[in-house]
């Protein structure tokens, strides 16, 4: 058997003579990255914004940097169970609090971008997952599922969040599917390349916006506005996903790396 020394050692070995791979599933985090949009009688999220507090100059002779501003939710972020009324209950549900060993999880990717080209308002069912298992093995404890829509690459914001006269009209995970991954999979969460975890239409689901209201009321994560997910493998890459330690935090923008055997 491996020692665990050495499972490390090849990993770090592996980065550096490139049979790893590490790559992005993070958008650029800047004043015209996408925000999701609430109905009027919500309160607003903050895009993301950067000040300027010294350039070399004098007010800072030697050094550069900034105050920089946003949502928590902005970009590629984490959701914590304590985003929603129904995982506010749980112990170690917060940014700052929650073990981190969830953070890092074996990746499975769920491709469903064909299904979303012909349909925006395309939601992920059981039988696709089933059918996903049959080729891939079951869905191991601690995963990261990804769902893949190639929704990231409208870079268009007014394409991304894709809002008309009805509401936003963006793919996500059917109400029947969410309690699938949450309770029949002992999954960390799920990951989207959407600006939430939830079908643009997810207001009107019952229950309404299930991603949030199942996954965190199972005390599971969500990952929205992921990048690159198209080169990922089906499995094996694994995702390292911490978000800030924000005390009390419901999420934050974070950089999410997988780490993904070449030729995989
Ligand atoms: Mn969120």
């Amino acid at each position: 058997m491996t020692k665990p020394a050495d499972a490390l050692s090849a990993v770090t070995a592996g980065i550096l003579n490139g049979t790893i791979r590490v790559v992005d599933l993070t958008v650029p985090l800047e004043p015209a990255t996408p925000v999701i949009r609430l109905p009027p009688q919500f309160s607003p999220s903050n895009a993301f914004s950067l000040t300027e507090i010294s350039h070399y100059d004098d007010r800072g002779p030697a050094w550069y940097w900034n105050n920089f501003a946003c949502g928590e939710h902005t970009g590629t972020h984490f959701d914590a169970p304590i985003h929603w009324v129904t995982g506010k209950d749980y112990p170690n549900n917060a940014t700052h609090s929650i073990p981190v060993d969830r953070f890092i999880g074996p990746a499975c990717v769920i491709d469903v971008a064909e299904g979303t080209r012909a349909n925006s308002d395309f939601l992920l069912t059981i039988p696709v997952i089933e059918a996903w298992e049959a080729r891939h093995g079951r869905i191991p404890a601690h995963a990261w599922v990804l769902v893949r829509t190639d929704w990231s690459k409208r870079t268009d914001p007014k394409q991304f969040l894709n809002i008309k006269d009805d509401g936003p009209h963006t793919p996500g995970i059917h109400p029947k599917c969410v309690p699938f991954l949450a309770k029949e999979r002992d999954i960390l969460g799920i990951g989207v390349e959407t600006v939430g975890t939830d079908a643009g239409q997810a207001a009107t689901f019952d229950p309404m916006f299930p991603c949030h209201t199942i996954m965190h009321g199972a005390n599971r994560f969500g990952l929205a506005s992921l990048t690159n997910l198209d080169k990922l493998p089906p499995t094996g890459a694994i995702v390292i996903a911490p978000p800030l330690k924000i005390v009390n935090g419901s999420g934050s923008p974070l950089r999410v790396l997988a780490l993904v055997p070449n030729g995989g």
